[in-house]
């Protein structure tokens, strides 16, 4: 007998528009490393470097700033942050038709996990593709 909960078959890969990676710090103590890390990112990625929010917003408990990236992008990306993220906790999220899954169900941290506050998320929403970056990256990663 078929366990009820278990799906017909796989989700696809295509389900999956574009990622983010929100990297959280504290005003008082870690400005000055995610700017350190932004400068990095920016240096080696072709992505797009959202807005500083230096209080809380959305579903984030902590300030932070957004990195939104193509799906050709995570290969190098997510591996190197999770050999630079110098300390700061970072959500690497997978953006879907369902943003409440994609931030507490699919997603992982890099360092210290931090609370997603869900009520502040829909369950339904136009996957978001990858917008225009807004960096020239000129390193290797
Ligand atoms: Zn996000």
């Amino acid at each position: 007998m078929a366990t009820p909960d278990l799906p017909a078959a796989p989700r696809p890969i295509a389900e999956i528009a574009s990622y983010h990676a929100h990297i959280y710090y504290d005003v008082a103590t870690t400005r000055a490393v995610a700017e350190q890390l932004r400068a990095w990112i920016g240096e080696r990625f072709t992505v797009r470097l959202g807005s500083w929010h230096d209080r809380k917003v959305g579903p984030h408990d902590q300030p932070m700033y957004q990195v939104a990236f193509a799906p050709e992008v995570f290969a190098t990306l997510v591996p190197w942050l999770m050999l630079n993220h110098l300390g700061l906790s970072i959500l690497i999220h997978p953006n879907t038709a369902n943003p409440l899954r994609d931030h507490t169900v699919d997603p992982f941290w890099i360092g210290t996990p931090l609370p997603v506050h869900d009520e502040k998320l829909p369950s339904h929403a136009e996957a978001e593709a990858a917008p225009e970056p807004n960096t020239t990256p000129h390193l290797p990663a």
